[in-house]
């Protein structure tokens, strides 16, 4: 039933990638006449004179390992915000095309939309901030070819239930991309393990959050081979820079602290949450499954305002669908968590003060 070719841009189809120097040369060399770089070196540094590799072999071999998904799975990006721009190129036409969101969710996917002059049809979630299955499922047209489900879900900090990213998959004709930046916080394990029964199943992941190399700008897409090779021949060919490269490989050999700073996030989190409860303005703490918390109080706007002055900036979700009066906080250090909870008992007192 699922039919690739079918998805894909008439223009992309026909694509005949570039070339670049070096991914049309395999095997081992000695001397580099090919790219016309600057031979003598570089003022920033050694190495910095040459081309990255465009396939970013090690990269994906030592990902692909960890992850327990094979290399040509695997796409690398400028960032998941270059991935999800691809997948609005490959597959969109601009102007007839469409893609699904379901707010209240990341907005990224509806910038790029909008770039690529694509319609976006919105499914919100429901009020538990879940999937609505037979909404999505009868809401989407011959038209539709990317559904964009983030879970982990930001602001809301939810997973979704897997069954119901599973069913939609199999029911829907378009590519669904399941956006987990936030899975390494989850108390779920990611759905690549569904890459092999699922081909229009694209999995986001990124460097930027969990791993802490959000300046680096590496995010990740996991999809059947044939997915993967539409990607790697749209993007350009140095996607990710040779210093962004080299971070994440010697990155990976820092797992343990990586999953050390986890369990801090996880720990300070659960802290938070329980001292967040204890205030009379706060209305709902939603359960977290990422590194942040989604909390709803009597009067956010000027609590958002009152914690600019203390120097305290957290993220005012008030004016998103179904998180009216609501505030997003990253978890952070546990003396940056004193700072937010010392601010609030402040906002309290002065309350009281004015009464
Ligand atoms: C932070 C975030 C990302 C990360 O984007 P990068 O471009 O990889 O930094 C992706 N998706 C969601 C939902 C996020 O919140």
């Amino acid at each position: 039933m699922f039919d690739l070719k079918r998805l894909v841009r008439k223009n992309i189809r026909n694509l005949k990638p570039y070339s670049s120097a070096r991914s049309e040369f395999v095997g081992m060399a000695e001397v580099f006449l090919d790219a016309n770089e600057n031979a003598f070196g570089s003022p920033a540094g050694n190495g910095y004179n040459r081309y990255p590799d465009p396939r970013q072999t090690e990269i994906k071999q030592r990902v692909a390992a960890i992850k327990g998904v094979d290399p040509t799975q695997m796409f690398v990006g400028n960032g998941s915000d270059e991935a999800i721009d691809l997948l609005f190129r490959i597959f969109c036409e601009p102007g007839r095309d469409e893609a699904v969101i379901c707010p209240p969710t990341y907005g990224m996917y509806r910038v790029s939309a909008d770039i690529n002059d694509v319609n976006v049809r919105e499914i919100p979630l429901t009020t538990e901030f879940q999937l609505d299955v037979p909404a999505i499922l009868s809401g989407i047209s011959e038209w539709t070819k990317l559904i964009f489900i983030c879970s982990p879900n930001n602001p809301t900090g939810n997973l979704m239930q897997r069954k119901s990213v599973i069913q939609i998959a199999k029911n829907v004709n378009g590519i669904v991309v399941v956006d987990e930046a936030y899975i390494d916080f989850a108390s779920e394990p990611s759905l690549t393990k569904e890459l092999g029964n699922l081909p229009n199943l694209v999995i986001l992941q990124t460097f930027s959050k969990a791993w802490g190399m959000a300046g680096l700008r590496v995010g990740l897409a996991f999809a059947s081979p044939e997915i993967i090779d539409l990607m790697n021949c749209v993007k350009p060919p140095y996607n990710v820079s040779g210093i962004a490269q080299q971070a994440v490989v010697d990155a990976l050999d820092d797992q343990k602290r990586v999953e050390q700073w986890i369990e801090s996030a996880l720990q300070q989190r659960t802290f938070l949450a329980a001292t967040l409860r204890r205030f009379d303005f706060v209305e709902t703490i939603y359960r977290s499954d990422a590194n942040f918390i989604l909390v709803k109080v009597s009067d956010a706007d000027a609590l958002y305002h009152f914690l600019l002055e203390e120097k305290v900036v957290v993220r005012n979700r008030n004016n998103v669908e179904l998180c009216g009066g609501c505030l997003r906080t990253t978890v952070g250090t546990p003396e940056e968590n004193r700072r937010l909870i010392e601010a609030l008992e402040s906002w309290c007192k002065s309350r009281i003060d004015s009464e």
